[in-house]
């Protein structure tokens, strides 16, 4: 007998947390599950800064899918086109095949891309920090700059690979830099030939304070941490220009330079601009119930759905976090198999739990239900905060294991060359360029 077919597009935090809870409670014979997504994995990001630093290996914040699903059918591959009136779906696999998938309810999760801007140079020379690859191409890419210059003989070019400049004073870009600029200052010490003081790391962010998420006072606290470990700030400052070798800020400075990592924030997944539907902030509108006016059938979540934020009020639509994504993965699984069972669906809501920011080390700053802890403190609760939130226990024990580890025995500094002579833009890695235009449907 044929049954209902539920359709996730991307195996994130919201679509697989949705998954997961619609695999408990629905039986095998009421709906069909499939999830499209290009890895076999579930990536836990707010960790991506301790792979790209060698605190982690890749493989704890890559959580199986095979372990999370037991019963939902998983295609590797991109969704590139919905055809909302057909409630068609185009797939692009793994061998670069089009596919078309039918579905009755359509869950759309696909995330969100690294923001850029038409910065002359940006897109074909800045390094970003969304995906498992990027953040291991940064950190051998980081480790290869000091290889480099150690044996360089013109002065200039080693003070160039030594000094490396981070966009965005959010958490991300924030954690970004505190993590690797502890990776270069314990590096320094097994290169004999290098001088330390030449170490140079710029975080630099168009707004007048860091972490503006997290109140004044623990983005001072937080910049006066990272001051004193020797990171330079330019608030009120963008960029104006990049090359291979420079980053002109838009205050007129040159810093000469071969990294430029850029996280100056997300917008939602290209695939949300092939729907015929209304979007806030390039996000997909959703009622409070996730579900996407003017589409059939069709729900979104996470980075890419405008969720009203209904604890908030007003017209503020939900963050993009793994906060609310989980949570909106729960409900809207909840409000599928409302949808199934012709029953009413439940409104979205969720108070923000606070923040907590992980600057390595005992450094940390967090804001949890509102408590403002810096220190030591803060990095208990960050780390607490993460096994928790990571989704199974053989992840949370990598996780612990792999920390305890790192603190015993230290970093060898060894690049894995694995992804040496790849093409390493914000789009070779994050694929933004296959979606709408060109599509041929089969
Ligand atoms: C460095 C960093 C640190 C962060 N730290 C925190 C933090 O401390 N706390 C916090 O709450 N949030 C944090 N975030 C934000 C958080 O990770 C995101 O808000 C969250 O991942 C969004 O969940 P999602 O399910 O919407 O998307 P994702 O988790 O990104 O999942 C999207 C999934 O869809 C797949 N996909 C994308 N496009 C397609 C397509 N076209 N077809 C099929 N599949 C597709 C992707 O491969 C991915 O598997 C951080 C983010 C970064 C980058």
């Amino acid at each position: 007998m044929s049954r209902p077919k539920v359709l996730v597009i991307g195996g994130g935090f919201a679509g697989v947390e949705c998954l997961h809870r619609l695999e408990h409670r629905l039986k095998p014979a009421e709906a069909e599950l499939v999830l499209v997504t290009p890895t076999d994995y579930e990536l836990y990001l707010p960790l991506l800064p301790h792979v790209a630093a060698g605190v982690l290996t890749p493989q704890s914040v890559a959580v199986s899918l095979r372990r999370r699903l037991r019963r939902t059918e998983v295609m590797p591959g991109i969704a590139i086109g919905v055809d909302t009136a057909a409630r068609s779906v185009t797939v692009r696999n793994r061998t670069g095949d089009l596919r078309e998938l039918s579905y009755d309810y359509l869950v759309l999760a696909a995330g969100s891309t690294t923001r850029t801007f038409d910065i002359p140079g940006l897109k074909e020379h800045a390094f970003g920090m969304k995906t498992l690859a990027q953040a291991a191409y940064l950190r051998d890419h980081v480790i290869e700059q000091l290889d480099l210059a150690a044996v360089a003989t013109d002065p200039a070019e080693r003070e160039a690979r030594m000094r490396f400049v981070v966009v965005g004073g959010g958490y991300a870009g924030t954690e970004t830099a505190a993590c690797l600029q502890r990776l270069t200052a314990a590096a320094a010490a097994r290169f004999p030939r290098l001088d330390p003081g030449l170490l140079s790391w710029h975080l630099v962010d168009v707004a007048p304070k860091l972490l503006p998420e997290l109140g004044d006072r623990l983005g001072a606290n937080a910049m006066a941490t990272l001051r004193r470990r020797g990171i330079e700030f330019s608030l009120n400052t963008s960029v104006g220009a990049v090359t291979a070798d420079s980053v002109t800020l838009t205050d007129g400075r040159v810093l000469p330079t071969r990294t430029l990592v850029w996280t100056a924030g997300v917008v939602a997944s290209p695939l949300v601009g092939t729907l015929d539907a209304g979007t806030v902030r390039g996000r997909l509108t959703t009622t409070p119930e996730l579900v996407v006016p003017g589409a059939p059938g069709v729900f979104a979540v996470g980075d890419a759905a405008a969720v009203p934020d209904l604890a908030v009020g007003g017209d503020a639509i939900t963050p993009p976090t793994a906060q609310h994504s989980q949570r909106q993965g729960k409900a809207v699984a909840v409000n599928v198999e409302a949808q199934l069972r012709g029953t009413a669906m439940k409104p979205y809501r969720h108070r923000d739990l606070g923040l907590v920011v992980d600057l390595g080390g005992t450094d940390a700053v967090s804001r949890p239900l509102g408590i403002s802890l810096s220190g030591l403190p803060a990095q208990v609760v960050a780390r607490g905060y993460h096994v928790m939130a990571l989704p199974t226990v053989t992840a949370r024990t990598r996780v612990l294991v792999n920390w305890a580890l790192n603190s015993v025995t230290g970093d060898d500094f060894v690049r894995t060359g694995f992804q040496q002579g790849r093409p390493a833009t914000l789009q070779d890695f994050e694929h933004t360029d296959v979606y709408g235009a060109g599509v041929t449907r089969k």
